[in-house]
């Protein structure tokens, strides 16, 4: 047998690529509203970011689609709330089930859609199977309260599910981020109508075929999911203001979160908002500088940087700061950039063409403002597709705007830090406080920093390590509301208070 040539696992995944996405080129991509395929009269193009060619067209939802969605998910909503636990428990792990034997297919579809190299996404979709498989757990336990007696009452709560529910999602792991917000919705009771990403909408629709196909073979109502594509101004705002939804789970920027918040004021929405992040990454110089090092790289070169958890910004002490940028530096030229589906690859294509320009323009403002571009800050592989070398800028000063503002990329900006003071007045001192990395050998350091610093997530000495029963989500401007355990059904559920008077106690008469 011949040597496999290093581009046959590419070839192979492009194969395999065209196959699944044949469906979606073959015809206008549709809503999915109580069980039917339904197409506006508008489509938009939808493009493969490795070389901006259109990967097919997009049905384009109006106001008049989310309305539709909307009461299908209310009337959904009159049966799907009163199905037990058990049940719901059993469903959610079927969903899991087809998740699991469409692994490779979300993968394959999703990396193309989005860019993300297939290193990665080829785990979104277990992911994505491990949500459903949490929540599906904690179906039987949702509604359960507290009991609270006092000498004359009995006092006990339930949780019941508030409503139908808004999912608002983004463009960069769209799959396992909707699976994070729609299994705890489901399981908590709620029905869905969920608007994926215009820029990154395809593994949107397999979910939905495959939570469609488990309910409606359930003989369940065909509107407790529902999918409506489109813009985040038409779709999305109207799903927002739509008096029927009960709440918005929301996953992006956090200027779009005002918005949200904005357009939800008039019919009082709830809202959970998981925004934007410019995380801090603390590197003392007693710390495991190896392992620090790996964990610099993979925390903003990993997933193309398009990720919130990202740690965008490196705060190196002063001692070690011109050894560890120059081996990041290093390290950071190495990272192969190349189309998504090669397994080689650990940098893909930005999402879109107007992404990698802003990801860019941050190399201009870096030396316009005094620091250094220590690498990358261009395109890589001229061509069509949106690629970008991975960037390390490097002397930067924190009231820059490469390290005030979410980039959203892999760029990654190093500042230096003379103590533990100063790290923290560094790190506090942005509008975003979502998560942060601390690297450290002093304990006492490291839970100090970790209290000190303002985020809603701090992982010390590891990468970003998600277990399912711990709260994720930001505080300032990163986000409102926590996922994960329990804490998301505090979103999805309301709790009612139930007294029950134990004849120890009577009303004073009136009008006697
Ligand atoms: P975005 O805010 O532009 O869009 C997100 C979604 O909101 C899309 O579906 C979009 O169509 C919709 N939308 C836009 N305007 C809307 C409006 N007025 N009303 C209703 N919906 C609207 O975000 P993006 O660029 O797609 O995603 C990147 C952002 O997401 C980054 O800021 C990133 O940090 C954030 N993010 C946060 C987390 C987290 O857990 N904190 C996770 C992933 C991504």
């Amino acid at each position: 047998m011949n040597k496999p040539l290093p581009n046959n696992a590419l070839t192979d995944n492009l194969r395999k690529a065209q196959q699944h996405l044949a469906r979606f080129k073959s015809a206008v991509v549709a809503h999915r509203i109580a069980g039917e395929n339904v197409l506006s009269q508008d489509a938009f193009d939808n493009f493969d970011p490795s070389d901006n060619s259109v990967l097919c067209r997009v049905s384009s939802g109006t106001p008049a689609d989310v309305d539709r969605a909307a009461r299908a998910a209310e009337e959904a909503f009159k049966v799907w709330k009163d199905v037990p636990g058990e049940k719901r428990r059993a469903l959610l792990h079927t969903i899991a089930n087809k998740i699991e034997a469409r692994a490779d297919e979300i993968a394959l579809v999703e990396s193309t859609d989005s860019g993300q190299a297939i290193r990665y996404m080829s785990k979104a979709a277990l992911r994505g199977a491990e949500n459903f498989r949490f929540y599906a757990d904690k179906g039987p336990e949702a509604s359960d309260g507290l009991s609270m007696p006092t000498q004359t009452h009995l006092n006990y709560t339930v949780r019941q599910p508030i409503g139908p529910v808004g999912v608002i999602t983004p463009w960069n792991t769209p799959f396992m981020l909707s699976t994070w917000k729609i299994a705890p919705a489901l399981a908590a009771g709620c029905t869905i109508v969920h608007k994926p990403a215009e820029w990154s909408p395809l593994s949107a629709v397999i979910l939905s075929e495959i939570m469609s196909e488990v309910f409606e073979g359930a003989g369940l109502p065909k509107g407790i999911v529902n999918l409506v594509h489109g813009f985040g101004e038409s779709a999305g705002k109207a799903l927002t203001e739509h008096p029927a939804i009960k709440a918005i789970a929301f996953v992006g920027e956090s200027i779009t979160g005002s918005h949200i918040m904005a357009q939800g004021a008039p019919t009082l929405k709830r809202v959970h908002f998981e925004l934007g992040g410019k995380n801090p990454v603390f590197v003392f110089d007693d710390a495991d500088l190896d392992r620090a090092l790996d964990a610099v790289l993979f925390m903003i070169y990993s997933l193309n940087g398009q990720r919130c958890t990202s740690s965008s910004r490196a705060l190196v002490q002063r001692s070690i700061y011109d050894k560890f940028t120059a081996e990041l530096k290093a390290r950071v030229e190495k990272i192969k950039v190349g189309h998504p589906l090669d397994p080689a690859t650990e940098l893909g294509p930005l999402i879109h063409p107007r992404h990698a320009e802003k990801v860019l323009s941050y190399s201009q403002h870096a030396r316009q403002e005094g620091a250094q571009v220590a690498t990358g800050g261009v395109r890589a592989l001229e061509g069509k597709g949106n690629f970008v070398c991975p960037t390390l800028f490097t002397d930067a000063k924190n009231s820059m705007r490469i390290a005030q503002e979410e980039i959203f990329g892999p760029v990654l900006t190093a500042i230096p830090f003379e103590d533990e003071a100063d790290a923290l007045r560094i790190a506090n001192d942005v509008r975003y406080g979502l998560a942060a990395y601390i690297w450290t050998g002093n304990v006492g350091r490291a839970h100090r920093v970790a209290q000190g610093v303002e985020a809603g997530m701090v992982w010390i000495n590891s990468e970003n390590v998600r277990h399912l029963p711990t709260p994720f989500g930001g505080v300032k401007s990163s986000g409102i509301g926590r996922d994960g355990g329990d804490y998301a059904f505090e979103i999805y559920m309301e709790q009612k208070n139930i007294a029950v008077g134990l004849d120890r106690h009577r009303a004073p008469k009136i009008g006697v």
